[in-house]
């Protein structure tokens, strides 16, 4: 039997996944111009769903973008791509990208900006095995991109910042890279966010460090906070992290990975330490609340038509 292919929307239409696509003149395509947003569903709960849609619009309009649907129609964009390929544990990729234009960079001359929902299934242990484990990180020398440059307060489709810092960590043998700012604080990984713990509080790079602050980020700081920990938002020095008690990333796919070694120094007793395990442990009762996200199989309408 030929499995039945993902349906993925493009531009009000859906199309299986082989014949999904974008012109070669899209600025998205040719010059990363364009952003995105990466969307976990658990459950049938879209995880965060305001949240992401927020930095979504925000991210489009730092870049003069124009995202050529209302809030409500690109949720039911959304909803409609996960119903359609009947998901309930998901991941979503959500694109939009500057539209066709000619080979020149303006982007006047792209007349429409493209809608993409990309949505995959994502099995709900997924991970598990770096959870329990923790990751190794390299500090590298490719430092983030500036706040007065494309800082990566926008979600945008230019992500080469971080191919190069990953590939860095993977030539040197560890799973990914804490990058440093302009001024050498540090950021951020690749593609999530830090947190350490030291003396029993927990510290996280503020966004003026270059990071992209993250869904999960604010969510973990809220959910520490309410299991009563101090979380400081604090500018954090490459030694702060190596005589850190805990370490920890987060990031919506990956949700939390325990840091156990920086730069070959391993991180307290290199074990995955006991608040970070707490917090994971808190965060799996929370990602599926439907308090926390769009129940899209129940009540999508009337929370759509209540916006
Ligand atoms: N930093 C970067 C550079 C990212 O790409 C991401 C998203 N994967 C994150 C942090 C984590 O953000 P979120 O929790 O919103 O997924």
């Amino acid at each position: 039997m030929v499995a039945k292919e993902p349906l993925v929307y493009v531009d009000g239409q859906w199309f299986p996944k082989s014949s999904a696509s974008i012109s070669v003149y899209d600025h998205g395509m040719l010059y990363g111009d364009g952003v995105f947003e990466g969307i976990r569903v658990y459950k049938g709960v879209i995880f965060q769903f305001k949240e992401h849609l927020d930095r979504l619009y925000s991210s489009a309009k730092s870049i003069k973008l124009q995202v050529p649907l209302t809030p409500q129609d690109l949720t039911r964009a959304i909803v409609e791509t996960l119903k359609r390929n009947g998901l309930k544990d998901a991941y979503i990729r959500l694109v939009v990208t500057r539209g066709v234009g000619d080979l020149g960079v303006d982007p006047r001359k792209c007349r429409k900006a493209s809608v993409i929902v990309i949505t995959e299934p994502v099995d709900p242990t997924f991970g598990m095995i770096t959870k329990q484990k923790g990751i190794s990180v390299i500090f590298s020398s490719v430092r983030r991109d500036a706040v007065d440059a494309t800082t990566h307060e926008i979600k945008s489709l230019n992500y080469l910042n971080s191919v190069m810092a990953k590939q860095e960590a993977l030539d040197a043998g560890a799973d990914d890279a804490l990058m440093l700012d302009r001024n050498g604080f540090v950021s951020e990984a690749t593609t999530t966010n830090l947190f350490i713990v030291k003396d029993g509080d927990i510290f996280t790079p503020p966004s003026t460090s270059g990071i992209l602050p993250g869904v999960t980020r604010k969510r973990i700081i809220h959910l520490s906070r309410d299991l009563g920990y101090r979380v400081i938002e604090k500018a954090l020095t490459p030694f702060d992290v190596t005589n850190a008690d805990e370490a920890f990333l987060t990031g919506t796919l990956s949700e939390i990975v325990p840091l156990v070694t920086v730069r070959g120094i391993t991180v307290g007793d290199g074990k995955v330490g006991a608040i970070t395990r707490e917090i994971m442990e808190s965060f799996v009762k929370v990602r599926s609340d439907p308090k926390d996200g769009l129940p899209i199989y129940q009540e999508t309408e009337r929370i759509v038509n209540r916006k």
